[in-house]
């Protein structure tokens, strides 16, 4: 089949180089024009385990392709993917639709002969049917279906996620369209992967449903944390002990600094918006965003509190600044309400993060950026783990404590035990857990 994916960033790119993979000719359309010089010259501007590879596999087997000219790539398409962002409206939280109309107005000028014009983005109920309206407004002569085929990957695990998912929802009115569907997803169905057919709307919300799921389930866990820290509890524990019910499952039940990333913030607050206007309100959906803000906000205190009320004149060591580790996406990552609050109270802050520190100096100013988590410490007054990447997890602990002025640690992801810590002699302060095991 012949795929044209509009949007090169994190859905559209691991979907076009998967699509590749599975046989397809595959177009990727993106307006950014130094995104497209890049993947022309072989580079990838996104950190994503194994994309480089996969993406160079199929360039070179001349299955896939980059373009800034949507024109040449789309007459013959049989499937044209909309894959561009949906962030948050500013000022009202609903999801920010002008890319996806204006990607469908785009498709409508040059699309030829009969086309499938799927929506991967992530958007609100009813969507579908406008991105419908547009084309028959700008071509009323065009012979299209509109699909809604939401994407569930997940940065850091994208590939594997995209090639081995739970399941694939596509949401198409008429048979003609499934049948494309059906066999652009063919290589899944030998997989057996559970492909759910159901209606545009039905599709639409099931994204929007699966992501306040997850974000409530982390959230639940974590006011079980702020419980547990009260009544001397241990939270890891609580969540195994609930999570091997087969009903709740083990999955998503891990206390933090609350979520952040490109999806939940903004998927939860844009159903909870679709919500009220349909007079339905999503109130727990509405709790879940509430908590999770006052959260995020209030991780800085527990650095404050740890380091004995103040930061004034302090230095603070952070170790990961991403939303989560195998990613160097920034968007609504904790980091961006913890370390201003850190720096607010006072203190200097020294930073390391694997892979998301270009992402990190246009966000987050005036702070030290380091080459590596060792060079945080030097002289440092506390540490603060805000991303749970793996080469924070065995840090030799002696050489940490030894080259801290003040061997403090606050862990926002229970990385480490406490028992080992306090072998070590360094205070640690994590997330839900008693001080000492
Ligand atoms: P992104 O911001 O990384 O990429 C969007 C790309 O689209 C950009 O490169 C932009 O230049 C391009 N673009 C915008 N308008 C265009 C147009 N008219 N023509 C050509 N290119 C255009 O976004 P993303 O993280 O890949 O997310 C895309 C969608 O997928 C969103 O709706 C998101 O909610 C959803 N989603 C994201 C994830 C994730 O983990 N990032 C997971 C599932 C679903």
């Amino acid at each position: 089949m012949r795929v044209t994916m509009i949007g090169t960033g994190y859905v559209g790119l691991v979907s076009g180089a998967c699509f590749a993979d599975f046989g397809h000719d595959v177009v990727c359309v993106d307006k950014d024009a130094e995104k497209i010089r890049k993947l022309e010259a072989g580079e990838i501007p996104i950190y994503e385990p194994g994309l480089e590879a996969l993406v160079a596999e199929n360039v070179k087997a001349g299955r896939l392709s980059f373009s800034l000219d949507l024109a040449a790539s789309t007459p013959n398409a049989d499937a044209v993917f909309i894959a561009v962002g949906t962030p948050s409206r500013r000022g009202d939280g609903f999801a920010d639709l002008s890319y996806v109309h204006k990607a469908a107005e785009e498709i409508a000028e040059v699309m030829d002969g009969y086309t499938v014009v799927v929506t991967k983005s992530t958007v609100p109920v009813g969507t579908g049917t406008e991105v419908e309206e547009i084309i028959r407004r700008v071509r009323p002569d065009a012979d299209f279906s509109v699909v809604s085929n939401p994407e569930f990957l997940r940065e850091g695990a994208a590939i594997m996620d995209f090639k081995k998912p739970d399941r694939v929802v596509v949401g198409a009115e008429d048979e003609r369209a499934q049948k494309v569907m059906r066999e652009l997803y063919r290589p899944l169905y030998l997989n057996e992967t559970p492909i759910v057919f159901t209606n545009r709307a039905t599709s639409e919300l099931i994204k929007y449903a699966a992501n306040a799921f997850l974000a409530t389930k982390i959230t639940f866990i974590n006011e079980m944390a702020d419980l547990c820290e009260k009544v001397g509890a241990n939270v890891q524990e609580v969540a195994r002990g609930i999570g091997l019910d087969g009903r709740i499952g083990s999955k998503f039940l891990h206390a933090g600094p609350g979520y952040g990333g490109s999806c939940f913030p903004k998927d939860t607050l844009a159903l909870v918006r679709t919500a009220q206007v349909y007079d339905s309100p999503t109130k727990i959906v509405e709790a879940v965003v509430e908590i999770n803000n006052e959260r995020k906000k209030k991780m800085a205190s527990r650095v404050i509190n740890a380091c004995g009320g103040s930061l004034e004149g302090k230095t603070v060591a952070v170790l990961g600044l991403t939303f989560k580790p195998n990613t160097d996406d920034m968007r609504d990552a904790p980091s961006l309400d913890i370390v201003p609050a850190l720096k607010a109270a006072g203190a200097k802050v020294r930073a390391f993060d694997p892979a998301g520190m270009h992402e990190a100096q246009g966000l987050l100013k005036d702070i030290d950026y380091v080459d590596g988590p060792y060079k945080t410490l030097e002289g440092a007054d506390a540490v603060v783990i805000i991303t749970e990447w793996d080469e924070f997890r065995a840090l030799d602990l002696e050489r940490v404590k030894s080259m801290m002025k003040t061997p403090i640690m606050i862990d926002l992801r229970n990385i480490y035990r406490p028992d080992e810590m306090a072998e070590v002699g360094i205070a640690y302060h994590s997330i839900g857990r008693p001080q000492k095991a």
